[in-house]
């Protein structure tokens, strides 16, 4: 029997991480999310015409996400997500394909034949390349490290980097990796994601896809998860308060004026929102929260567009020199879940960094994307688009400008019973679902650590 209880503010991954690492501990959670579904910013909703499940955002994992892997194990659904070997993905330049892929080496030998391989940069770059990834590999990054104050760009230059290498090469990975250009990231950040990808394991930088939509996966998977083990899970709530008893925070409370009890509570949402339920936090200079007020966003805006027979021949493609960035093929990712005889091709063009394109209405950028999906893809010019729709995520991923590393807050806060989750929180990680898991997984250690567990749970521990 479970007698202690965590209530936990968010029903995103890192909220449900945070109660599915719990459970294995012996302890109840109780999630609370406001919205009538779990997800938070990886969800999908059903297309009233096609019925189909709708990812709000194409999401990909790597090889490297071990903690978004293991969770997803935990909640016993591997084989709905798919992981590829090695690194391998198309990359278009003037009407002509490179790929992008690894050879069946060792180690890091496999991420270092890709980039031989790769011909949209010549053989100089390739040496230059090689010379950045070398001033990567010996670059010690630390708490506080100066290296969060320039940007990466910034340092590419001074590490024998131009406009060639950083456009065909550095930002063709920072741009989706980090939802952001390379000239606004910082050094810090992009130092970090090369030395755990490309200069990581062979399967680190290998792709990985969701094979089914996101609010499934990530939602009424976790859900039946923890409510079989003993949690609670209450949508359609929203916290607009701590509750403090005796100096100690000990549950929260609803905008219905409801109060609920706990021994400890988790914040697992947004920095922004963590802040308004932090009471009076930026009167004081000094305090733990303020910093968090400072963490700021960027958009992500997926356009998608059936065609009525196939315009991809690959699972995704992506696209240097053309707004069309990174283009995926959704019916073929998700085939499993497809009608043999059924010919539309669903295409969803991600555009991060969407800055330029999130106040435009949708029929400019209809007008803008299928003309140039039309020039980029021959059989795009021939195939009849059937539907056409835009998702834009104002807020999609918080930004790892330069001096950004002190925004993020520790999982542990000084308020006795009070712990924080989400992406945001003090991961080492950008703004992904690798993030989200390990703030979850690292909440629930200071929790377990602190207030101690129920009992010995039966279920195996994860790493
Ligand atoms: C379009 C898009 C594409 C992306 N692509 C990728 C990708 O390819 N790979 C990748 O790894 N990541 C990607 N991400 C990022 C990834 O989705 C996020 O990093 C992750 O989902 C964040 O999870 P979280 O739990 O930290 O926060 P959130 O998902 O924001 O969850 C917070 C939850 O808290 C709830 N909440 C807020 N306030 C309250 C309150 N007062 N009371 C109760 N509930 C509250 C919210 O409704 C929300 O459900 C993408 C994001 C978007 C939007």
């Amino acid at each position: 029997m479970q007698t202690r209880t965590v209530v936990i503010i968010g029903g995103g991954i890192a909220g449900l991480a945070t109660a599915v690492r719990l459970i294995r501990n012996g302890i109840k959670p109780i999630v609370l999310e406001k919205r009538p579904f779990l997800g938070g910013r990886a969800y999908s909703f059903t297309d009233k015409d096609s019925g189909e499940e709708i990812d709000n955002g194409q999401h990909v994992f790597v090889g490297a996400c071990e903690q978004f892997q293991q969770y997803v194990a935990d909640i016993g659904v591997s084989d709905q997500i798919k992981l590829d070997e090695r690194i391998g993905f198309p990359v278009l330049k003037d009407g002509k394909i490179s790929w992008f892929k690894a050879k069946n080496l060792p180690g890091v030998l496999a991420n270092l034949s890709a980039l031989l391989g790769y011909k949209h940069v010549g053989a100089i770059s390739k040496l230059r390349i090689l010379w950045g990834l070398l001033s990567i590999k010996l670059t010690r990054l630390g708490k506080n490290s100066p290296h969060d104050l320039i940007t990466f760009d910034d340092w590419l230059r001074d590490h024998g980097q131009n406009d060639s290498t950083i456009r065909n090469f550095w930002n063709l990975i920072i741009l989706p990796a980090l939802n952001d250009d390379i000239t606004a990231v910082s050094a810090h950040t992009g130092i970090e994601l090369f030395k755990v990808a490309l200069l990581g394991s062979a399967q680190n930088p290998a792709m990985g896809i969701p094979l089914i939509g996101l609010s499934t996966l990530i939602g009424e998977n976790a859900q039946k998860y923890i409510e079989e083990h003993g949690g609670e899970i209450r949508t359609g709530v929203e916290v607009s308060s701590l509750y403090i008893a005796d100096t100690k925070i000990s549950g929260v409370m609803t905008t219905t004026d409801e109060t609920i009890e706990s021994e400890a509570v988790v914040s697992a949402v947004p920095a922004a929102a963590m802040t308004s339920l932090i009471p009076g936090s930026s009167d004081r200079k000094d305090d733990f929260f303020t910093p968090a007020e400072s963490v700021q966003t960027a958009p992500i805006v997926a356009i998608h567009i059936w065609y009525d027979s196939p315009v991809l021949t690959e699972n995704f493609v992506a696209v240097l020199d053309s707004p069309l960035q990174w283009v995926f093929n959704d019916s073929g990712l998700k085939s499993g879940n497809r009608n043999p005889d059924d010919t539309t091709q669903h295409v969803v063009i991600s555009l991060s960094g969407a800055w330029e394109w999130q106040d435009r209405p949708k029929q400019e950028l209809r007008e803008i994307f299928t003309t140039k999906m039309a020039k980029t893809f021959s059989l795009a010019n021939s195939a009849t688009i059937k539907k056409f729709a835009i998702v834009k995520m104002l807020e999609a991923t918080f930004r790892v400008a330069p001096g950004s590393q002190k925004h993020r807050l520790s999982q542990r806060t000084p308020l006795p019973g009070f712990y924080l989750a989400g992406d945001w929180t003090d991961t080492g990680w950008p703004s992904t679902m690798e993030s989200a898991v390990r703030s979850g997984n690292q909440a629930a250690e200071f929790i377990i650590e602190d207030i101690g567990t129920s009992q010995q749970s039966n279920l195996p521990q994860s790493e």
